[in-house]
Order: C-alpha cells, then structure tokens, then sequence
C-alpha cells in the first residue's frame, strides 16, 4: 500500500489508523448524502429578558434526523466535520434555512431576530461577506439586522485582523454579532474591546454551577462588570431555575436563554410556545423582584 502512493511519501503502515480513516470518510460520505437528502432540522431556542418577560430572539441550533439513528445532536456529528469543507456547506445550508424561516415567520407575523452560529473555518473564510450579502440580497424582504451571527471567542481570536475585518464587513452589510462561549477563551480581556459585538454570551457552563462553585460565580460575575464596563449588552446560557434567573439578574445580567425558560424546539412549535411564555406566572414575575 505504501508503494502504491509513490516515492515521496513516507507512510508508516499502521492498519488501524487506515481503519481509522475509512471510518471517517464514510461518515462524512454520510453527511454530505445528509445535506443532499434534506435530513438536517434547525431548531429554536428562544432568547429572553427577564427582567420585562420580553422575547428578544432565538438561537437557531442545528440537529440531524438521521432515518436510523433517530434526531441527532450537533456534538453527534459536527466533530465529523470540523475544519473540513463540509463545514462552510453546512454553514451556507443553515444561513439560507435561516432566511427562509425569517420568511415564513415574518409572514406569521413574528418578529424575532435569529442567532446563527458560525463555525470558525466559515468565517475566516476570504469571501464569507461577500456570499452573505449574495444571500441577505435573495431575501429583500428580511431586514439584513434580523439575523445575529455568533462567533466564538476562540475563532475570532484565532486570527484576530481577519476576524475583526470580516466583521466589520459584515456589519456594514447590517447584520450584527454576538460572541459566543464567552470567558471559555484566553484573550478575553485583551480583545473584548477591540471586537465589534453587539451581543456577549457567557458560557453556560459557568452558569450552571454559579450558584454552588465559588469559582464559576467569580467568573459570571467578572464577565458581567466587563461587559457593562464596555457597555456591551450579554446574554446568559443555561440558565436552568428561577434560581439562576434572580442571581443573574441581581448581578445586572437581564437577557437569559435556556432549558428552564425553552428547550430549543421546531420553528412550527414556537407561535405556541410565544404564546403560553407570558402565563409562565413564576418567570414572569422576575421584573418585580427588583
Ligand atoms: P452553543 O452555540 O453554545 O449553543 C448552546 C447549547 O447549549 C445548545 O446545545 C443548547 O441546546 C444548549 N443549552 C441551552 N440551554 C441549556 C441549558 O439550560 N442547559 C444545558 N445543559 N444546555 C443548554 P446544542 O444544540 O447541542 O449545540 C451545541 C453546540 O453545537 C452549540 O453551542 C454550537 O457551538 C454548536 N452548533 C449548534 N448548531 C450549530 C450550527 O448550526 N452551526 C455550527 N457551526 N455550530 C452549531
Ligand atoms: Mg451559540
Ligand atoms: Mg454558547
Ligand atoms: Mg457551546
């Protein structure tokens, strides 16, 4: 076999790791036959303000429903893909799905901004403005604000001059941008300043244990004085209890997306979803406790 690929390469014969390698090709085979099928779902979480019970976006996350493995979760299959060109066709898939739901939903007479992530190898990409503005220009109807690309911190830190000028072409097309997983990087403090974000997202697994680890509360708290410091709205993940809820909020973290507000769900589940939020009695009483 190593004959067989010339001269020049060296290859050390380990029949696992081809193994190995076979194993992934067919499961990106499998992805990519996916993608051609229409197997792939977004699903919604809705974003909140807890303080006013206000809806202020969703978070659009990307599932699989494989015919027989059943629905799929990102971390199920997006390592499959990582850093490959599967990667940027995933993400034009979930853009343009994303467009059409805005579509669909403005028809419905529902106003609500969608978060999309986008994965690193996307971003960085030379032309990703350009086909954005291609994309933003099939859909007129969809005001170019409507859509929030979330970033993580480690790729926009990745390399920090593309990312901020991709950015920055970006917004000039209209659309805006949230940092995602924040406080998971390392630069945090140095580059926080200098990225044109409209939106900081802590990570919900600082979130999750704030109440009970002394630790994770020094970081919500710290990222939270930083962003009002910077005067950049954030966001909490994971918040899962009313108990979460009234810490973040005494802290002056407002907006909250997580399993104890909605689980994300399909787009058709969501006008019932909107309309039972405002009954949620014990939520909705958390603008008064202040
Ligand atoms: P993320 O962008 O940080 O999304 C938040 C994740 O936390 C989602 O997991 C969501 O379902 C989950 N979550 C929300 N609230 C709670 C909560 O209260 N408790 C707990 N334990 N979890 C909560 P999901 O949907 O499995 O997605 C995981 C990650 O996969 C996302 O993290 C994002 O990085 C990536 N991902 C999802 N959809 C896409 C996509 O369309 N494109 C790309 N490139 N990445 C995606
Ligand atoms: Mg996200
Ligand atoms: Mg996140
Ligand atoms: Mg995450």
């Amino acid at each position: 076999r190593a004959k067989q690929r010339g001269r020049d390469t060296f290859h050390v014969f380990d029949p696992n790791h081809d193994r190995l390698l076979q194993v992934r090709h067919e499961q990106r085979q499998r992805f990519v036959d996916a993608l051609a099928n229409d197997e792939l779902r977004l699903y919604y979480q809705p974003q909140v303000d807890m303080r006013s019970g206000q809806v202020v976006g969703v978070e659009a996350l990307i599932r699989w429903q494989h015919p027989e493995r059943g629905l799929l979760a990102p971390s199920q299959f997006l390592p499959i893909i990582e850093a490959t060109p599967l990667e940027v066709d995933l993400g034009e898939w979930v853009l343009k799905e994303a467009m059409r739901q805005l579509v669909k939903w403005k028809a419905a007479g529902i106003l609500l901004p969608v978060n999309v992530n986008i994965s690193p190898s996307h971003l960085l990409l030379d032309n990703f403005s350009q086909r954005l503005g291609e994309l933003l220009a099939c859909y007129p109807s969809v005001p170019p604000a409507m859509l929030k690309l979330e970033v993580l911190e480690s790729a926009a830190m990745h390399d920090i001059q593309a990312a901020l000028s991709t950015m920055a072409k970006c917004q000039a097309l209209g659309v805006n941008f949230a940092i995602d997983d924040f406080g998971t990087g390392f630069s945090s403090l140095t580059h926080l300043r200098q990225l044109p974000v409209n939106l900081i997202k802590i990570d919900q697994s600082f979130v999750r244990d704030m109440l009970s680890d002394a630790d994770d509360m020094a970081i919500v708290e710290s990222v939270i004085y930083m962003a009002n410091r910077f005067q950049r709205p954030m966001l909490a993940e994971g918040v899962e209890t009313l108990g979460h809820a009234k810490a973040l909020i005494a802290l002056g973290c407002e907006l909250a997306q997580g399993y104890g507000i909605a689980r994300p769900m399909p787009a058709n589940e969501l006008p019932q979803w909107l309309a039972a939020w405002p009954r949620r009695a014990d939520w909705n009483a958390l603008g008064k406790i202040h």
